[in-house]
């Protein structure tokens, strides 16, 4: 019998469920919260919000002992293969074909995007051109303006409506069977674990190649619970109930987490204090334990192609937003190419070696990662499986006095019930 019990990650808080998989994901909190379970069982398995605000699969019917087999080869909360082939295959930021900088020319998805509006105008383009009919991607949620939905975007006002970063929790992936039997091609954007989801899944169903032929992410720090949003309207000296409507960031390079009121009036804080001091200490165990915040699985990449200080370090004052867009396989640099030539978005060149000083974020995770698995798995807590993800090599850029502090801080934080 399947139990209906949330994969909250804590074994002595709930009772676990049945299948094999959903069991080791439980036990670990591993879950990052794709959907891509939910999309694929959709009559077995469906999406909840469970405390503090995060997106976790309940199983409401037991799956075969197929479905798991199945299960363990998409899921993304269990581990990641990655197969660089041909291509440059970067220690911390795996296999690409070129890194450059660029922003939309329409100057309004440029300027409400996250950064230079980059991937805002690939989607663009990806429909001018008929490359695909529409777009999977995330937007807000017009029930709770702090959390996120998935929406279908048709036209250029959908993508400018859904442009900018949302800090909390996504679960594009949760309606891909419903993607499947549309008979439609979609371009697909979402957190790179997402991506990772799907091109597992599409490696090995030709229907889900056939519905999503391109896959578009960005780097990701990790995904905040929604207790991370609330605590960040609080700070800002107002009422939950009298948001209107929230976006994190966007308006301006990086913009400002701003939020809309009921009398009319706006309140707002900066990026740095949004992320830096409130958001980036709410996001879930997964993350602190991710091998891939760049996106390895996608075609094409956008990040914040952040200007530097002196000693190489990003500065966030706010100027006209600029992407670091990645493509990653030969059809994502034929549709960046595409995208140029059709006017949609303007790049120049981008010398790797400037990337790792200005994502000092994933510089570290990545570096820190080994040192945290061996703490998790000497605990006997279950981990992700990772390879050619080249965990070993990131780790010894390391001193060997951070991996230490890395090693002892997760079975600290073990010991103390805080995964
Ligand atoms: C949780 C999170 C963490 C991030 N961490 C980093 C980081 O460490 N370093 C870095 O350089 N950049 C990070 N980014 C990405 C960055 O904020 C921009 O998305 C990126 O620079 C591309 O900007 P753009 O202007 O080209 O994209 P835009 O044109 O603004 O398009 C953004 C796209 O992202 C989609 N999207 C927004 N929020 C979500 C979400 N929660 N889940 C799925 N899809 C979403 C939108 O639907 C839209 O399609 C993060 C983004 C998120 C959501």
């Amino acid at each position: 019998m399947a139990s209906e019990v949330s994969q909250n990650g804590d074994p002595e808080e709930s009772a676990l469920p049945t299948a094999v998989p959903l069991r080791r994901i439980a036990r670990g909190n591993l879950c990052s919260g794709c959907g891509a379970c939910a999309g694929v069982f959709p009559g077995k398995i469906r999406m909840q919000k469970v405390e503090p605000g995060f997106l976790r699969p309940l199983e409401f019917a037991p799956l075969t002992d197929a479905e798991q087999q199945a299960f363990d080869r998409f899921c993304p909360a269990l581990g990641q293969k990655i197969a660089a082939e041909d291509q440059p295959d970067d220690v911390l930021w795996g296999p690409y074909r070129e890194m450059r900088t660029g922003w939309a020319t329409d100057t309004l998805l440029r300027f409400r995007g996250a950064s230079g509006g980059a991937l805002s105008a690939l989607l663009v383009h990806l429909l001018n051109s008929g490359e695909v009919e529409a777009i999977v991607q995330i937007a807000d949620d017009p029930q709770n303006p702090i959390a996120n939905r998935m929406v279908v975007s048709i036209d250029r006002d959908d993508i400018l409506a859904a442009g900018g970063s949302r800090y909390a929790p996504s679960a594009p992936l949760e309606r891909l069977s419903e993607m499947v039997d549309s008979g439609r091609k979609y371009a697909f954007v979402g957190k790179p674990c997402d991506a990772v989801a799907l091109r597992a899944l599409a490696s090995e169903r030709p229907e889900v190649a056939a519905t999503y032929p391109i896959i578009l992410s960005f780097f990701c720090a990790g995904v905040p619970s929604e207790q991370g949003a609330r605590e960040l309207i609080k700070s800002l000296g107002v009422h939950e109930d009298h948001v209107t409507s929230f976006r994190y960031r966007g308006h301006g390079w990086p913009g400002r987490a701003t939020a809309s009121l009921d009398d009319g009036t706006e309140r707002s804080m900066s990026y740095h204090e949004s992320w830096g001091d409130i958001l980036s200490k709410h996001v879930q165990h997964r993350c602190k334990i991710c091998a891939d915040g760049t996106g390895k699985a996608a075609d094409i990449v956008c990040a914040d192609a952040w200007e530097s200080d002196a000693d190489g370090y990003p500065i966030f004052e706010e100027a006209e937003g600029v992407s670091l867009i990645v493509s990653r396989t030969s059809l994502g640099e034929r549709i960046l190419q595409e995208a140029v030539a059709a006017g949609e978005i303007e790049i120049s060149g981008f010398d790797v070696d400037k990337l790792a000083p200005i994502q000092p974020g994933q510089r570290e995770r990545r570096r820190a990662l080994m040192a945290r698995l061996l703490a998790l798995r000497l605990a006997g807590r279950p981990t992700p499986r990772y390879r050619g993800l080249h965990l070993w090599a990131a780790a010894r850029q390391n001193p060997f006095s951070r991996n230490l502090k890395n090693f002892l801080g997760m079975l600290r934080r073990v010991i103390i019930g805080r995964l």
